[in-house]
């Protein structure tokens, strides 16, 4: 059983002021592995004093200084690579083939893609006799989400001592050790003291703690759109910038001259990557309505072909849910389309063969409408529904009908037609034909997934402002 108690400040750690502890569960066996201090308003206030002693150094610092940290934190993660992918299978029972790629290798290329992003940012410019110069935004207040425990938190912090902001990082309760490890790596780094405080404790008191305090300049939140909300409307108070990373309901339209097969293999394959816990999953899957049962048996056998089990096994696709609330939230969504009359391809409520125990949900596919909830709602588990559509018109107003603006997917015959339906999308970003996402591109949304962007040198941007020097 592990016992944490620190918050970590001022290149210190030091033991959280509150009398609570949060307990920590494996989500494949159920059973309580870690339990955890609270932090408390009063630890965010000194970790905010540590936070702004370092900005006027590191607000200051050579920018190749901060490419030379990042890169060396990127090494430091490397070499810790297996450790912290196993945090990450403990945490959230992301499966480790997956965890190591998609989680601990992304993560060090995002270090390595904002070292090499902070010459790409034009850090000043000439307009007549105005030189402008950008500033870093400040004391960045940094709030992670647990499906991305250490990606989440990095493409913050990243970024932000990117841009020479220094940082109070709260991460979720759901999964506090493993961003916790940035902090040793950070330190290997040389990254001076002070530069990244993190508190552990709720979103509801650590959280809004960091978000009210006058002296943080900016918040960057990953999370459900309540959260997000309730965070703009607490900035708001003191007018502070926010960036908010927040929820999908994103469509792959497959257009009628596609290759069926690959575009729901590939589809589906990315909705239900980190067991659908993905902000960006493909989870509408949008194809010709005279192709719609063909479209369907080829989703019921890719879903069906899905290994489902435990997360520590490298065969495996699909680990549990992360966590007890979200095992919960995701059955009362199939539950809720089975009520609604959604027709249920395959999956459904049942466990999954042999899995008594742990949060595991069968692999699930609906056939419906748009308007069905199940097609509206964010489900952020391995769910997804296909709507046929008329003609292209259609599948473009049905992809656009939607509160999110996350992301999509395009499939055609020609790469130029699928670009030019891709552009008529009102998402943050469009894959073309199942081509992978480069991560030094920008990634956030429109509507209600979010302000703002975050990976590569936008990434940074959002953490920057502007300075007008006449004359
Ligand atoms: P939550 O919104 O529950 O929590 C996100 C973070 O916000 C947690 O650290 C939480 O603290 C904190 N928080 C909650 N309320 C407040 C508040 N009032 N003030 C300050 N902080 C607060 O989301 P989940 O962690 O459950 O993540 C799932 C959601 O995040 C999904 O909707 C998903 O789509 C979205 N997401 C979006 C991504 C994107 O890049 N667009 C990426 C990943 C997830 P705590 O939980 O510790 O109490």
């Amino acid at each position: 059983m592990i016992r944490h108690e620190d918050n970590y400040i001022a290149g210190e750690w030091v033991r959280a002021g509150g009398d609570e502890f949060r307990q920590l569960v494996n989500p494949a066996t159920e059973e309580v592995y870690a339990e955890v201090r609270r932090g408390t308003p009063e630890d965010v206030d000194t970790a905010v004093q540590a936070a702004k002693t370092a900005f006027a150094d590191w607000s200051f610092s050579d920018i190749e200084e901060r490419a030379r940290v990042l890169r060396a934190t990127a090494d430091a993660m490397e070499s810790a690579a297996d450790e912290v992918t196993n945090s990450i299978v403990r945490e959230i029972g992301q499966p480790v083939s997956w965890a190591q790629r998609a989680s601990t290798a992304t993560t060090i290329r995002d270090l390595r893609n904002f070292a090499d992003g902070i010459a790409e940012v034009q850090w000043e410019e000439r307009i007549g006799d105005a030189r402008i110069r950008r500033l870093p935004a400040g004391i960045v207040g940094a709030i992670g989400a647990w499906n991305g425990p250490i990606r989440s938190v990095t493409l913050k912090v990243g970024a932000a001592i990117a841009a020479g902001c220094t940082v109070v990082l709260k991460p979720s309760e759901v999964a506090p050790l493993t961003p916790l490890l940035l902090a040793r790596f950070t330190e290997a780094a040389g990254l001076p003291r002070g530069v990244l405080n993190i508190v552990g404790g709720s979103g509801s008191v650590v959280g809004e703690a960091i978000v009210a305090h006058p002296d943080v300049d900016m918040v960057s939140i990953t999370g459900s759109v309540g959260a997000g909300a309730r965070v703009m409307g607490v900035a708001a108070k003191r007018v502070k910038r926010v960036a908010l990373e927040l929820g999908g309901k994103s469509a792959n339209v497959i257009l009628e001259d596609a290759d069926l097969v690959e575009a729901i293999e590939s589809g589906i394959q990315d909705a239900f990557r980190n067991s659908g816990q993905a902000c960006g999953a493909l989870t509408r899957i949008l194809v010709p309505r005279d192709r719609l049962a063909e479209a369907e048996a080829i989703a019921a056998a890719k879903a069906d072909s899905f290994v489902v089990g435990d997360p520590t096994d490298p065969v495996t696709d699909l680990g549990p849910l992360a966590n007890l609330d979200q095992y919960e939230s995701v059955r009362g969504h199939i539950s809720r389309a089975l009520d609604d009359g959604v027709r249920l391809i395959t999956g459904g409520l049942d466990r999954p063969d042999g899995l008594e125990r742990g949060y595991y949900v069968r692999p699930t596919v609906f056939s419906g409408t748009n308007q069905d909830r199940i097609s509206r709602e964010e489900v952020f588990g391995p769910v997804v529904v296909i709507i046929p559509f008329d003609d292209e018109a259609d599948a473009v107003a049905i992809a656009n009908d939607s509160d999110f603006g996350l992301a999509g997917g395009v499939w055609a015959a020609d790469r130029e037609h699928a670009r030019a339906v891709a552009s008529r999308i009102r998402t943050g970003r469009v894959r073309i034909n199942g081509t992978p996402i480069d991560m030094r591109a920008p990634h956030g949304g429109l509507k209600l997934s979010g302000i703002g962007r975050e990976m590569g040198h936008h990434g940074i941007e959002d953490f920057l402002e502007f300075q007008a020097l006449h004359g």
